[in-house]
Protein backbone atom coordinates (compact mmCIF):
# COMPACT_ATOMS: atom_id res chain seq x y z
CA UNK A 1 0.00 0.00 0.00
CA UNK A 2 1.58 3.40 -0.84
CA UNK A 3 0.33 6.39 0.97
CA UNK A 4 -1.94 7.43 -2.08
CA UNK A 5 -3.96 4.33 -1.58
CA UNK A 6 -5.58 6.44 1.24
CA UNK A 7 -7.05 9.53 0.83
CA UNK A 8 -9.29 10.62 3.44
CA UNK A 9 -12.97 10.82 2.67
CA UNK A 10 -15.66 13.76 4.12
CA UNK A 11 -18.54 9.93 3.93
CA UNK A 12 -16.98 7.39 6.43
CA UNK A 13 -17.47 6.94 10.53
CA UNK A 14 -13.52 6.66 10.79
CA UNK A 15 -11.09 7.87 9.70
CA UNK A 16 -7.88 5.85 9.42
CA UNK A 17 -4.02 7.97 9.64
CA UNK A 18 -1.67 6.66 7.94
CA UNK A 19 2.70 7.29 7.19
CA UNK A 20 2.80 9.39 4.40
CA UNK A 21 6.27 7.69 3.16
CA UNK A 22 5.11 4.30 3.83
CA UNK A 23 1.28 3.70 3.67
CA UNK A 24 0.98 1.58 7.63
CA UNK A 25 -2.00 2.84 9.25
CA UNK A 26 -1.05 4.77 11.97
CA UNK A 27 -4.27 4.93 14.46
CA UNK A 28 -8.15 5.08 13.52
CA UNK A 29 -10.34 7.51 15.12
CA UNK A 30 -14.11 7.87 14.72
CA UNK A 31 -15.48 10.91 13.16
CA UNK A 32 -17.53 13.48 15.34
CA UNK A 33 -20.55 14.54 13.50
CA UNK A 34 -22.66 17.63 14.54
CA UNK A 35 -23.80 16.41 17.89
CA UNK A 36 -20.34 14.95 18.95
CA UNK A 37 -18.81 18.60 18.42
CA UNK A 38 -21.79 20.34 20.18
CA UNK A 39 -21.45 17.41 23.13
CA UNK A 40 -17.19 18.63 23.25
CA UNK A 41 -18.00 21.99 22.95
CA UNK A 42 -20.95 22.28 25.61
CA UNK A 43 -18.36 20.11 27.72
CA UNK A 44 -15.62 22.87 27.11
CA UNK A 45 -18.17 25.53 28.26
CA UNK A 46 -18.86 23.67 31.64
CA UNK A 47 -14.79 23.37 32.18
CA UNK A 48 -14.76 27.23 31.02
CA UNK A 49 -16.80 28.12 34.14
CA UNK A 50 -13.75 26.77 36.06
CA UNK A 51 -10.89 27.30 33.92
CA UNK A 52 -11.51 31.16 33.29
CA UNK A 53 -11.65 31.85 37.23
CA UNK A 54 -8.67 30.08 37.93
CA UNK A 55 -6.02 33.34 38.44
CA UNK A 56 -2.68 33.77 35.95
CA UNK A 57 -0.93 31.53 38.48
CA UNK A 58 -2.49 28.66 38.69
CA UNK A 59 -3.23 28.73 34.21
CA UNK A 60 0.61 29.27 34.35
CA UNK A 61 1.18 26.16 37.05
CA UNK A 62 -1.32 24.15 34.02
CA UNK A 63 0.19 24.71 31.75
CA UNK A 64 3.68 24.19 32.46
CA UNK A 65 3.31 21.28 33.54
CA UNK A 66 1.95 20.22 30.13
CA UNK A 67 4.98 21.15 28.96
CA UNK A 68 6.55 19.13 31.17
CA UNK A 69 4.80 16.35 30.70
CA UNK A 70 5.36 16.88 26.70
CA UNK A 71 9.23 16.84 27.41
CA UNK A 72 9.28 13.37 29.42
CA UNK A 73 7.28 11.86 26.48
CA UNK A 74 9.03 13.57 23.57
CA UNK A 75 10.74 10.56 22.36
CA UNK A 76 7.80 9.10 21.58
CA UNK A 77 5.82 11.99 20.59
CA UNK A 78 8.74 13.04 18.46
CA UNK A 79 8.76 9.54 16.93
CA UNK A 80 4.73 9.83 16.55
CA UNK A 81 4.92 13.29 14.77
CA UNK A 82 8.15 11.56 12.12
CA UNK A 83 5.67 8.46 11.55
CA UNK A 84 2.21 10.75 11.23
CA UNK A 85 3.47 14.05 9.29
CA UNK A 86 6.90 12.29 7.88
CA UNK A 87 9.38 15.23 9.41
CA UNK A 88 12.89 13.91 10.40
CA UNK A 89 13.09 12.73 13.81
CA UNK A 90 15.82 15.74 14.73
CA UNK A 91 12.55 18.14 12.98
CA UNK A 92 10.10 16.97 14.96
CA UNK A 93 11.96 17.18 18.36
CA UNK A 94 12.63 21.01 16.96
CA UNK A 95 9.00 21.72 16.41
CA UNK A 96 8.36 20.33 19.74
CA UNK A 97 10.90 22.68 21.39
CA UNK A 98 9.32 25.63 19.33
CA UNK A 99 5.87 25.09 20.58
CA UNK A 100 7.15 24.66 24.12
CA UNK A 101 8.73 27.99 24.19
CA UNK A 102 5.39 29.25 22.98
CA UNK A 103 3.38 27.63 25.59
CA UNK A 104 6.16 29.15 28.55
CA UNK A 105 5.92 32.48 26.96
CA UNK A 106 2.00 32.66 26.86
CA UNK A 107 1.93 30.66 30.34
CA UNK A 108 4.06 33.17 32.26
CA UNK A 109 3.01 37.02 30.37
CA UNK A 110 -0.74 36.40 30.61
CA UNK A 111 -0.98 38.07 33.66
CA UNK A 112 1.47 41.28 32.77
CA UNK A 113 -0.43 41.50 28.80
CA UNK A 114 -4.28 41.03 30.11
CA UNK A 115 -4.37 41.73 33.92
CA UNK A 116 -6.74 45.08 34.60
CA UNK A 117 -4.90 48.56 33.32
CA UNK A 118 -6.21 51.87 34.15
CA UNK A 119 -6.91 54.22 31.59
CA UNK A 120 -7.10 58.14 31.63
CA UNK A 121 -11.03 59.25 32.05
CA UNK A 122 -9.75 63.01 30.37
CA UNK A 123 -11.06 66.47 31.18
CA UNK A 124 -14.33 66.36 30.97
CA UNK A 125 -14.70 62.97 32.72
CA UNK A 126 -11.98 63.94 35.52
CA UNK A 127 -14.69 62.64 38.29
CA UNK A 128 -14.72 58.70 37.15
CA UNK A 129 -11.94 56.06 37.48
CA UNK A 130 -11.59 54.08 34.34
CA UNK A 131 -10.38 50.71 33.56
CA UNK A 132 -10.10 48.10 31.10
CA UNK A 133 -10.00 44.95 32.25
CA UNK A 134 -9.53 41.47 29.91
CA UNK A 135 -12.11 38.74 30.38
CA UNK A 136 -11.92 35.09 28.62
CA UNK A 137 -13.83 34.30 25.67
CA UNK A 138 -15.18 31.11 26.76
CA UNK A 139 -14.67 28.28 24.23
CA UNK A 140 -12.35 28.85 21.59
CA UNK A 141 -12.26 26.73 18.31
CA UNK A 142 -9.35 25.93 16.90
CA UNK A 143 -8.29 24.25 13.48
CA UNK A 144 -4.72 23.18 12.43
CA UNK A 145 -2.91 22.34 9.65
CA UNK A 146 -0.86 19.21 9.66
CA UNK A 147 2.45 20.95 8.13
CA UNK A 148 3.49 21.53 11.84
CA UNK A 149 0.61 19.58 13.83
CA UNK A 150 2.36 20.43 16.73
CA UNK A 151 3.70 24.26 16.30
CA UNK A 152 1.04 25.45 14.30
CA UNK A 153 -1.96 25.07 16.02
CA UNK A 154 -0.37 25.39 19.82
CA UNK A 155 0.19 29.23 18.31
CA UNK A 156 -3.72 29.43 19.27
CA UNK A 157 -4.30 26.72 22.19
CA UNK A 158 -1.33 27.84 24.18
CA UNK A 159 -2.61 31.64 24.01
CA UNK A 160 -6.10 31.12 24.22
CA UNK A 161 -5.46 28.72 27.21
CA UNK A 162 -3.35 31.30 28.98
CA UNK A 163 -5.64 34.04 28.64
CA UNK A 164 -8.54 31.91 30.87
CA UNK A 165 -10.43 30.01 27.54
CA UNK A 166 -10.94 26.37 27.02
CA UNK A 167 -10.16 24.95 23.89
CA UNK A 168 -11.91 22.50 21.45
CA UNK A 169 -9.05 21.88 18.64
CA UNK A 170 -10.15 19.93 15.54
CA UNK A 171 -6.75 19.00 13.94
CA UNK A 172 -5.92 18.04 10.24
CA UNK A 173 -7.16 15.01 9.30
CA UNK A 174 -3.13 14.25 8.08
CA UNK A 175 -2.28 14.57 11.39
CA UNK A 176 -5.24 13.42 13.65
CA UNK A 177 -2.44 11.23 16.24
CA UNK A 178 -0.52 14.11 17.24
CA UNK A 179 -3.38 16.51 18.10
CA UNK A 180 -4.67 14.12 20.47
CA UNK A 181 -1.35 13.09 22.40
CA UNK A 182 -1.37 16.78 22.42
CA UNK A 183 -4.64 16.55 24.17
CA UNK A 184 -4.00 13.63 26.15
CA UNK A 185 -0.64 14.92 27.41
CA UNK A 186 -2.73 18.30 29.16
CA UNK A 187 -5.46 16.12 30.58
CA UNK A 188 -2.68 13.50 32.14
CA UNK A 189 0.15 16.47 33.15
CA UNK A 190 -3.35 17.99 35.03
CA UNK A 191 -5.52 15.22 36.28
CA UNK A 192 -6.96 17.70 38.93
CA UNK A 193 -9.04 19.93 36.06
CA UNK A 194 -12.31 19.27 34.94
CA UNK A 195 -12.36 17.35 31.27
CA UNK A 196 -12.79 19.23 28.48
CA UNK A 197 -10.34 22.31 29.22
CA UNK A 198 -8.09 20.93 26.35
CA UNK A 199 -10.24 18.43 24.29
CA UNK A 200 -10.12 17.00 19.99
CA UNK A 201 -12.75 15.99 17.94
CA UNK A 202 -11.39 14.34 14.97
CA UNK A 203 -12.83 14.29 11.44
CA UNK A 204 -12.31 15.96 8.16
CA UNK A 205 -13.65 19.25 6.62
CA UNK A 206 -16.90 18.29 7.67
CA UNK A 207 -16.08 18.06 11.04
CA UNK A 208 -14.34 21.34 10.99
CA UNK A 209 -17.26 22.99 9.74
CA UNK A 210 -19.24 21.88 12.20
CA UNK A 211 -16.93 23.80 14.66
CA UNK A 212 -17.11 26.62 13.21
CA UNK A 213 -21.24 26.90 13.64
CA UNK A 214 -21.03 25.50 16.85
CA UNK A 215 -21.63 28.65 19.36
CA UNK A 216 -17.67 28.58 20.04
CA UNK A 217 -16.84 32.10 21.24
CA UNK A 218 -14.04 32.21 18.50
CA UNK A 219 -12.78 30.04 15.61
CA UNK A 220 -9.14 30.15 15.21
CA UNK A 221 -8.01 28.74 11.82
CA UNK A 222 -5.01 28.23 10.29
CA UNK A 223 -5.03 26.33 6.69
CA UNK A 224 -4.98 27.13 3.57
CA UNK A 225 -6.49 30.56 2.07
CA UNK A 226 -9.05 28.89 0.35
CA UNK A 227 -10.47 27.26 3.39
CA UNK A 228 -10.33 29.85 5.61
CA UNK A 229 -12.61 32.15 3.05
CA UNK A 230 -15.43 29.03 3.83
CA UNK A 231 -14.51 29.05 7.39
CA UNK A 232 -15.17 33.11 7.61
CA UNK A 233 -18.14 32.88 5.36
CA UNK A 234 -19.62 30.41 7.37
CA UNK A 235 -18.67 32.27 10.74
CA UNK A 236 -20.38 35.24 9.59
CA UNK A 237 -23.48 33.60 10.09
CA UNK A 238 -23.27 33.91 13.73
CA UNK A 239 -20.83 36.66 13.87
CA UNK A 240 -18.36 34.31 15.26
CA UNK A 241 -14.87 36.03 15.44
CA UNK A 242 -12.09 34.60 13.35
CA UNK A 243 -8.64 34.46 13.35
CA UNK A 244 -6.95 33.22 10.22
CA UNK A 245 -3.56 32.07 9.39
CA UNK A 246 -3.17 30.69 5.72
CA UNK A 247 -1.24 30.40 2.91
CA UNK A 248 1.64 32.70 2.01
CA UNK A 249 4.24 32.79 -1.10
CA UNK A 250 7.03 34.65 1.00
CA UNK A 251 10.00 36.43 -0.78
CA UNK A 252 13.81 36.80 -0.01
CA UNK A 253 15.15 39.31 -0.72
CA UNK A 254 18.94 39.45 -1.59
CA UNK A 255 20.81 42.53 -2.07
CA UNK A 256 24.23 43.47 -4.01
CA UNK A 257 25.93 44.09 -0.12
CA UNK A 258 24.46 40.53 0.80
CA UNK A 259 26.64 37.95 2.33
CA UNK A 260 26.00 35.53 0.06
CA UNK A 261 26.88 32.36 0.73
CA UNK A 262 24.79 33.47 4.30
CA UNK A 263 22.20 34.03 1.77
CA UNK A 264 22.37 30.83 -0.12
CA UNK A 265 22.59 28.78 2.70
CA UNK A 266 19.41 30.08 4.50
CA UNK A 267 17.34 30.11 1.38
CA UNK A 268 18.39 26.55 0.66
CA UNK A 269 17.30 25.62 4.03
CA UNK A 270 14.02 28.04 4.05
CA UNK A 271 12.75 26.62 0.76
CA UNK A 272 13.09 22.74 1.10
CA UNK A 273 13.07 22.24 5.03
CA UNK A 274 9.79 20.15 6.41
CA UNK A 275 9.49 19.06 1.94
CA UNK A 276 8.94 22.82 1.17
CA UNK A 277 5.53 22.39 3.33
CA UNK A 278 5.97 25.71 5.41
CA UNK A 279 3.76 28.40 5.13
CA UNK A 280 6.05 31.02 5.55
CA UNK A 281 8.60 28.86 3.70
CA UNK A 282 10.68 30.52 0.87
CA UNK A 283 9.34 30.26 -2.41
CA UNK A 284 10.60 33.47 -4.16
CA UNK A 285 14.00 35.31 -4.21
CA UNK A 286 14.82 38.27 -5.57
CA UNK A 287 18.89 38.44 -6.05
CA UNK A 288 20.95 41.59 -7.18
CA UNK A 289 22.48 40.82 -10.58
CA UNK A 290 26.06 41.55 -8.87
CA UNK A 291 25.98 38.85 -7.01
CA UNK A 292 23.42 36.76 -8.73
CA UNK A 293 25.34 34.03 -10.62
CA UNK A 294 27.65 33.80 -6.80
CA UNK A 295 24.03 33.01 -5.21
CA UNK A 296 22.57 30.63 -7.85
CA UNK A 297 25.88 28.64 -7.95
CA UNK A 298 25.84 28.30 -4.25
CA UNK A 299 22.20 27.13 -3.46
CA UNK A 300 22.82 24.68 -6.09
CA UNK A 301 26.09 23.66 -4.96
CA UNK A 302 23.99 22.93 -1.44
CA UNK A 303 20.81 21.86 -2.43
CA UNK A 304 23.25 19.04 -4.49
CA UNK A 305 23.69 17.77 -1.29
CA UNK A 306 20.29 17.63 0.35
CA UNK A 307 17.75 14.57 -0.46
CA UNK A 308 14.34 13.49 0.86
CA UNK A 309 13.65 10.11 2.24
CA UNK A 310 12.35 8.53 5.76
CA UNK A 311 15.70 7.22 6.94
CA UNK A 312 18.26 9.14 9.38
CA UNK A 313 20.10 10.44 7.06
CA UNK A 314 17.33 12.68 5.33
CA UNK A 315 17.37 16.30 5.01
CA UNK A 316 13.36 16.26 4.87
CA UNK A 317 10.46 13.75 4.63
CA UNK A 318 7.93 13.17 2.33
CA UNK A 319 5.19 15.21 1.16
CA UNK A 320 2.74 14.59 3.99
CA UNK A 321 -0.68 14.98 1.73
CA UNK A 322 -0.52 12.94 -1.57
CA UNK A 323 -2.71 15.64 -3.36
CA UNK A 324 -0.09 18.14 -2.82
CA UNK A 325 2.42 16.27 -4.88
CA UNK A 326 0.64 17.12 -8.37
CA UNK A 327 0.60 20.91 -7.36
CA UNK A 328 4.01 20.93 -7.24
CA UNK A 329 4.74 19.16 -10.09
CA UNK A 330 2.08 21.44 -12.42
CA UNK A 331 3.73 24.45 -10.67
CA UNK A 332 7.39 23.02 -11.85
CA UNK A 333 5.83 22.12 -15.43
CA UNK A 334 4.60 25.62 -15.63
CA UNK A 335 7.77 27.56 -14.26
CA UNK A 336 9.57 25.99 -17.27
CA UNK A 337 6.79 26.64 -19.86
CA UNK A 338 7.17 30.40 -18.80
CA UNK A 339 10.63 31.30 -19.76
CA UNK A 340 12.02 29.49 -16.45
CA UNK A 341 14.93 27.51 -16.59
CA UNK A 342 16.03 24.45 -13.78
CA UNK A 343 19.21 24.97 -12.94
CA UNK A 344 19.16 21.86 -10.30
CA UNK A 345 16.10 19.27 -10.70
CA UNK A 346 12.47 19.54 -12.55
CA UNK A 347 9.68 17.55 -13.34
CA UNK A 348 11.81 14.24 -13.07
CA UNK A 349 12.51 15.35 -9.42
CA UNK A 350 8.88 14.66 -8.77
CA UNK A 351 9.03 11.11 -6.65
CA UNK A 352 6.06 10.90 -5.18
CA UNK A 353 5.58 10.79 -2.20
CA UNK A 354 9.21 12.31 -2.31
CA UNK A 355 10.53 15.40 -4.01
CA UNK A 356 13.98 16.17 -4.59
CA UNK A 357 14.71 19.90 -4.33
CA UNK A 358 14.10 22.01 -7.75
CA UNK A 359 15.59 25.45 -8.24
CA UNK A 360 14.27 27.52 -11.02
CA UNK A 361 15.51 31.15 -12.31
CA UNK A 362 13.94 33.55 -14.74
CA UNK A 363 10.60 32.06 -14.44
CA UNK A 364 8.00 34.44 -15.60
CA UNK A 365 6.33 35.93 -12.88
CA UNK A 366 3.06 35.66 -14.10
CA UNK A 367 3.13 31.99 -13.82
CA UNK A 368 1.63 29.95 -11.48
CA UNK A 369 4.98 29.20 -9.90
CA UNK A 370 5.26 32.41 -9.10
CA UNK A 371 2.11 33.65 -7.81
CA UNK A 372 0.84 30.57 -6.30
CA UNK A 373 1.64 28.82 -3.24
CA UNK A 374 3.47 25.74 -3.99
CA UNK A 375 4.08 24.12 -0.84
CA UNK A 376 7.12 22.08 -1.96
CA UNK A 377 10.65 21.85 -2.14
CA UNK A 378 10.86 23.76 -4.82
CA UNK A 379 12.39 28.03 -5.20
CA UNK A 380 11.93 30.67 -7.99
CA UNK A 381 15.17 32.61 -8.36
CA UNK A 382 14.71 35.98 -10.19
CA UNK A 383 17.11 38.52 -10.70
CA UNK A 384 16.88 42.28 -10.60
CA UNK A 385 18.43 45.61 -10.80
CA UNK A 386 18.86 46.92 -7.52
CA UNK A 387 16.74 47.30 -4.09
CA UNK A 388 13.43 49.11 -5.79
CA UNK A 389 12.65 46.27 -8.47
CA UNK A 390 12.96 43.05 -5.51
CA UNK A 391 10.88 45.37 -3.40
CA UNK A 392 8.62 45.93 -5.90
CA UNK A 393 7.95 42.34 -7.17
CA UNK A 394 7.95 41.00 -4.22
CA UNK A 395 5.22 43.20 -2.49
CA UNK A 396 3.12 42.24 -6.50
CA UNK A 397 1.60 39.02 -4.77
CA UNK A 398 -1.86 38.60 -3.43
CA UNK A 399 -0.29 36.70 -0.49
CA UNK A 400 1.64 39.03 2.69
CA UNK A 401 2.49 36.39 5.35
CA UNK A 402 6.01 36.87 5.81
CA UNK A 403 9.73 37.48 4.22
CA UNK A 404 13.28 37.77 4.34
CA UNK A 405 16.17 40.09 3.56
CA UNK A 406 19.63 40.03 3.07
CA UNK A 407 21.73 42.97 3.44
CA UNK A 408 24.90 43.94 4.92
CA UNK A 409 23.72 47.71 5.67
CA UNK A 410 20.42 48.16 4.76
CA UNK A 411 18.71 45.46 6.58
CA UNK A 412 16.47 46.82 8.46
CA UNK A 413 15.09 49.44 5.41
CA UNK A 414 14.33 47.39 2.83
CA UNK A 415 12.15 45.06 5.95
CA UNK A 416 10.04 48.52 6.56
CA UNK A 417 9.34 48.80 2.28
CA UNK A 418 7.69 44.90 2.43
CA UNK A 419 4.12 44.80 2.85
CA UNK A 420 3.90 41.32 5.10
CA UNK A 421 3.42 40.48 8.94
CA UNK A 422 7.12 39.20 9.38
CA UNK A 423 10.30 39.81 8.26
CA UNK A 424 13.49 38.19 9.13
CA UNK A 425 16.81 40.05 8.38
CA UNK A 426 19.80 37.81 7.54
CA UNK A 427 18.07 34.82 8.13
CA UNK A 428 14.78 33.28 7.54
CA UNK A 429 12.00 32.07 9.53
CA UNK A 430 13.74 33.59 12.56
CA UNK A 431 10.40 35.40 13.77
CA UNK A 432 8.73 32.12 14.08
CA UNK A 433 10.95 30.86 16.72
CA UNK A 434 10.56 34.54 19.47
CA UNK A 435 7.43 34.48 20.99
CA UNK A 436 7.25 37.51 21.71
CA UNK A 437 7.12 38.42 18.04
CA UNK A 438 3.27 38.46 16.65
CA UNK A 439 2.72 36.08 13.42
CA UNK A 440 0.33 36.78 10.86
CA UNK A 441 -0.21 37.93 7.52
CA UNK A 442 -1.84 40.65 5.18
CA UNK A 443 -4.44 40.12 2.23
CA UNK A 444 -4.67 36.35 1.53
CA UNK A 445 -2.81 35.41 4.36
CA UNK A 446 -4.95 35.88 6.71
CA UNK A 447 -6.05 37.90 9.28
CA UNK A 448 -5.34 38.78 13.63
CA UNK A 449 -1.75 37.48 15.14
CA UNK A 450 -1.02 34.81 16.83
CA UNK A 451 2.22 34.67 19.28
CA UNK A 452 3.34 37.32 21.91
CA UNK A 453 0.70 40.57 22.74
CA UNK A 454 -1.57 40.45 20.22
CA UNK A 455 -1.42 36.78 20.25
CA UNK A 456 -2.42 36.52 23.46
CA UNK A 457 -5.05 39.32 23.48
CA UNK A 458 -7.31 37.86 20.32
CA UNK A 459 -8.23 35.28 22.77
CA UNK A 460 -9.43 37.84 25.04
CA UNK A 461 -12.83 40.35 25.49
CA UNK A 462 -11.58 43.66 26.85
CA UNK A 463 -14.34 45.04 29.20
CA UNK A 464 -14.16 48.64 30.23
CA UNK A 465 -15.11 49.98 33.57
CA UNK A 466 -16.09 53.86 34.07
CA UNK A 467 -16.65 54.14 37.55
CA UNK A 468 -18.15 57.47 39.17
CA UNK A 469 -16.15 58.54 42.06
CA UNK A 470 -17.94 61.39 43.15
CA UNK A 471 -20.58 63.88 41.45
CA UNK A 472 -19.03 67.59 40.21
CA UNK A 473 -22.05 69.87 41.12
CA UNK A 474 -23.53 71.67 38.06
CA UNK A 475 -21.63 69.19 35.89
CA UNK A 476 -23.60 66.50 35.06
CA UNK A 477 -23.11 66.12 31.09
CA UNK A 478 -25.16 62.33 31.59
CA UNK A 479 -28.22 63.42 32.61
CA UNK A 480 -31.44 65.99 31.58
CA UNK A 481 -30.29 68.14 34.52
CA UNK A 482 -27.82 69.19 32.85
CA UNK A 483 -27.93 73.01 33.10
CA UNK A 484 -27.39 76.01 30.75
CA UNK A 485 -24.49 77.55 32.84
CA UNK A 486 -22.76 73.98 32.26
CA UNK A 487 -23.38 74.40 28.29
CA UNK A 488 -22.13 77.82 28.34
CA UNK A 489 -18.58 76.56 30.14
CA UNK A 490 -18.45 74.14 27.72
CA UNK A 491 -18.32 76.14 24.88
CA UNK A 492 -15.57 78.08 26.79
CA UNK A 493 -13.72 74.90 27.24
CA UNK A 494 -14.33 73.04 24.09
CA UNK A 495 -12.17 75.76 21.85
CA UNK A 496 -9.62 76.13 24.79
CA UNK A 497 -8.82 72.42 24.46
CA UNK A 498 -9.41 71.87 21.24
CA UNK A 499 -9.83 74.67 18.81
CA UNK A 500 -5.81 75.97 18.93
CA UNK A 501 -3.67 74.42 16.35
CA UNK A 502 -3.06 75.74 13.61
P1 LIG B 1 -6.60 23.00 4.63
O1 LIG B 1 -7.22 24.33 4.44
O2 LIG B 1 -6.83 21.97 3.59
O3 LIG B 1 -7.08 22.33 6.00
C1 LIG B 1 -6.87 22.95 7.24
C2 LIG B 1 -7.88 22.44 8.23
O4 LIG B 1 -9.19 22.89 7.86
C3 LIG B 1 -7.97 20.91 8.32
O5 LIG B 1 -8.08 20.56 9.67
C4 LIG B 1 -9.24 20.61 7.56
O6 LIG B 1 -9.88 19.41 7.95
C5 LIG B 1 -10.10 21.81 7.91
N1 LIG B 1 -11.19 22.11 6.98
C6 LIG B 1 -11.28 21.81 5.66
N2 LIG B 1 -12.44 22.28 5.15
C7 LIG B 1 -13.10 22.89 6.17
C8 LIG B 1 -14.33 23.60 6.27
N3 LIG B 1 -15.13 23.77 5.21
N4 LIG B 1 -14.68 24.10 7.46
C9 LIG B 1 -13.88 23.96 8.53
N5 LIG B 1 -12.70 23.30 8.51
C10 LIG B 1 -12.31 22.78 7.33
O7 LIG B 1 -5.05 23.28 4.86
P2 LIG B 1 -3.88 22.23 5.06
O8 LIG B 1 -3.60 21.59 3.74
O9 LIG B 1 -4.16 21.38 6.22
O10 LIG B 1 -2.66 23.18 5.45
C11 LIG B 1 -1.81 23.75 4.52
C12 LIG B 1 -2.08 25.23 4.40
O11 LIG B 1 -1.97 25.82 5.68
C13 LIG B 1 -1.10 25.96 3.53
O12 LIG B 1 -1.80 26.86 2.72
C14 LIG B 1 -0.24 26.71 4.52
O13 LIG B 1 0.36 27.87 4.02
C15 LIG B 1 -1.22 27.00 5.59
N6 LIG B 1 -0.56 27.28 6.86
C16 LIG B 1 -0.56 28.56 7.33
C17 LIG B 1 0.09 28.85 8.52
C18 LIG B 1 0.09 30.26 9.08
O14 LIG B 1 0.41 30.40 10.24
N7 LIG B 1 -0.25 31.27 8.32
C19 LIG B 1 0.75 27.85 9.22
C20 LIG B 1 0.73 26.57 8.71
C21 LIG B 1 0.06 26.29 7.53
Amino acid sequence: MTSTDIKPADNDTALTSVNPATGEVIGTYPIADEDAVRAAVAKARTAAATWGALSYDERKTHLLRWSSRLVADSDEFCRLIHAENGKPLDDAFLELMLALEHIAWAAKNAKKVLSPKKVSPGAFMANFAARVEQRPLGVVGVIGPWNYPVYTPNGSIGYALAAGNTVVFKPSEYSTGIGNFLAEAFAKANPDLPEGVFSTINGYGATGAALVKSGVDKLAFTGSTATGKRIMAAAAENLTPVLLECGGKDAVIVAGDADVKAAADAVAWGATANSGQTCAGVERVYVDRSVRDEFVAEVKKILEKVGPGSGADASYGPMTMPSQVDIVRRHIESALKNGGTAVLGGPESVKAPFIEPVVLVDVDEKSEAVQEETFGPTVTIRTVDGVDEAVELANSSKYGLSSAVYSKKNGLEIARRLHVGATSVNSVLAFAAIPGLPFGGVGDSGIGRIHGEPGLREFARPHSIAVQRFAIPGMALLSYSRTQSTMKLLRKLVPFLHGRHK
